[in-house]
């Protein structure tokens, strides 16, 4: 039996392109118009400067659908949150050690997730890229491998080369020459359960005392890339969350103990 996925336009329409913050909204419309050339069609900002716009619409030369439907967003968390599989895009390879990848390496892979859920495929500011709390919520970097002392593209050609890529590979699995690689069958969870559970832990970890004020940041930007790595179902999220509640109830009652036993020695 193969292990490939069978392949439908509509798989280009799960990914969904993501622009934090955009500054330009000519590079919006230039963004829009590498999606549709590609044959992508959804379009997701976050908080952009300025949108709607006559400059978006100059720039995006006919792909105004992309713009007239494009979602507007107040955070990244709400961008993603229907969304099983999430992807950052980064001029400088940073100190967030996601798995780093090139676009060509990662189309595939990006397509087979796709071929079963949403995903998301996030771009950062003209200025200065994603946050490395924004890259926390991808489960793959994804750097194009540009001259190391001039390494940033354009918004709008970043948008370009990442889509020009999922497109080739499209065209691959859709005449058969490539297979994709299968996505997970069972019952993916989405990024809002995620960032659910990592509150969870996050609180859970705080009160049994595990987590120091300064080390906070860097133990659970470790936690997540695990989790990210591992990629827990709803059913496995559901159990370690239970795991989580029991817990926190043992820290209370032992909270308690310790509050009634102080006041025995008084
Ligand atoms: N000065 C910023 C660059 C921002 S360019 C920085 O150093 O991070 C705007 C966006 O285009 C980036 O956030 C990223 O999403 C995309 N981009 C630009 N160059 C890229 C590259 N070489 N590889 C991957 N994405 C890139």
């Amino acid at each position: 039996m193969s292990d490939s996925v069978a392949i439908e336009p509509s798989v280009l329409d799960n990914i969904s392109i993501v622009l934090i913050n955009t500054t330009h909204p000519g590079n919006i419309g230039a963004a829009a118009r590498a999606m549709k050339t590609m044959g992508l069609s959804k379009l997701v900002l976050v908080e952009p400067h300025e949108f709607p716009s006559g400059k978006a619409y100059a720039l995006a030369s006919g792909a105004d659908d992309l713009l007239a439907n494009a979602r507007v967003v107040s955070t990244l968390e709400e961008a993603v949150a229907d969304c099983h599989f999430v992807v950052g895009t980064s001029a400088r390879v940073r100190g967030v050690s996601l798995p780093l990848v090139d676009p060509r390496a990662c189309a595939g892979q990006i397509l087979g997730e796709a071929s079963s859920g949403r995903i998301a495929l996030v771009f950062g500011r003209e200025d200065r890229g994603m946050t490395n709390e924004e890259l926390q919520m991808c489960h793959l970097q994804v750097h194009v491998p540009t001259n190391p002392d001039f390494s940033s593209l354009n918004l709008g050609s970043a948008v370009q080369v990442m889509t020009y890529e999922l497109r080739m590979a499209w065209l691959a699995a859709s005449q058969g020459e490539v297979p994709l690689p299968s996505p997970r069958a069972h019952d993916l969870a989405s990024q809002d359960d995620v960032e659910r559970f990592y509150e969870h832990l996050y609180k859970t970890l705080v009160q049994i005392g595990f987590l120091e004020h300064s080390s906070h940041e860097k133990i659970m930007a470790k936690l997540r890339r695990m989790y990210g790595r591992i990629r827990p179902d709803r059913v496995e999220l559901n159990i370690l969350r239970g795991i989580l509640s029991e817990t926190g109830k043992c820290a209370e009652k032992a909270g308690r103990l310790e509050a009634s036993g102080s006041d025995l020695e008084k």
